[in-house]
C-alpha cells in the first residue's frame, strides 16, 4: 500500500513538473517574439530589403513604411533595387553611434553634423530610413517626394523622412541644424 501512494506520488510530481515546465517554455517564447531585445536595429552594411523581419524594419512608422515599400516596388520595375541600410534603432543603439562620432570628430558639437543625437534621431522613433546603394539615392532623388519621401539634410544623400504636406522641404546643411 504504501508503495503504491509514494509511486502515485511521484507520478503526480513528474506531471505537475513537465505542466510548469511547459507551461514556463511557452511563456518564455511569447515574451521573446513580443520584444525581441537582442535586435536594437543595427543592420549588415550591405542592408536589407523593405520586407526583412528584423526591428529595424519591423518598428518603422506604418506610414513610412508603406509609402517606402511603394517606392521600393516602383523602383524594381525600373530594375533599381532600393536595399535599406538603416531604419528603426534603439535609443542605447543611437548613443552608440553618437558617441563614436564624437571619438572621430572630437566634439559633441562636431559629431551632431553627422549623427543626431538620441533625443533628436528620427531614427530612434522609427520616422527615417537610409537607402542604398548609389542607384537607389539617385532613383529616390528623383522619384522620393511622389510618396511623401523627401531627402532632409545636404550632407545625407541616403536619409530619407516621411513628410506629410505637399513637397519637400528645403533641405537643411547636416543634423546639427535641427
Ligand atoms: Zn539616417
Amino acid at each position: 500500500m504504501t508503495t503504491r501512494i509514494v509511486r502515485l506520488l511521484a507520478v503526480a510530481v513528474v506531471s505537475v513538473s513537465l505542466i510548469l515546465v511547459s507551461t514556463a517554455c511557452r511563456i518564455g517564447d511569447v515574451s521573446r517574439s513580443l520584444v525581441d531585445t537582442s535586435d536594437n536595429g543595427s543592420l549588415p552594411d550591405e542592408g536589407v530589403t523593405v520586407d526583412s523581419s528584423s526591428a529595424a524594419i519591423t518598428r518603422l512608422d506604418p506610414d513610412l513604411l508603406d509609402a517606402l515599400r511603394r517606392a521600393v516596388a516602383d523602383a524594381r520595375s525600373q530594375n533599381i533595387d532600393i536595399r535599406i541600410t538603416s531604419g528603426w534603432r534603439s535609443r542605447d543603439f543611437q548613443q552608440s553611434l553618437f558617441a563614436d562620432a564624437v571619438g572621430t570628430y572630437g566634439s559633441e558639437d562636431a559629431a551632431s553634423r553627422f549623427v543626431a543625437s538620441p533625443d533628436k534621431s528620427k531614427h530612434v522613433t522609427g520616422e527615417a530610413v537610409d537607402v542604398g546603394p548609389t542607384d537607389a539615392m539617385d532613383w529616390m532623388s528623383r522619384n522620393g517626394s511622389d510618396y511623401g519621401l523627401c531627402q532632409i539634410f545636404a550632407n545625407e544623400l541616403w536619409h530619407y523622412e516621411l513628410v506629410a504636406d505637399d513637397g519637400c522641404p528645403d533641405l537643411l546643411p547636416d543634423a546639427s541644424a535641427l
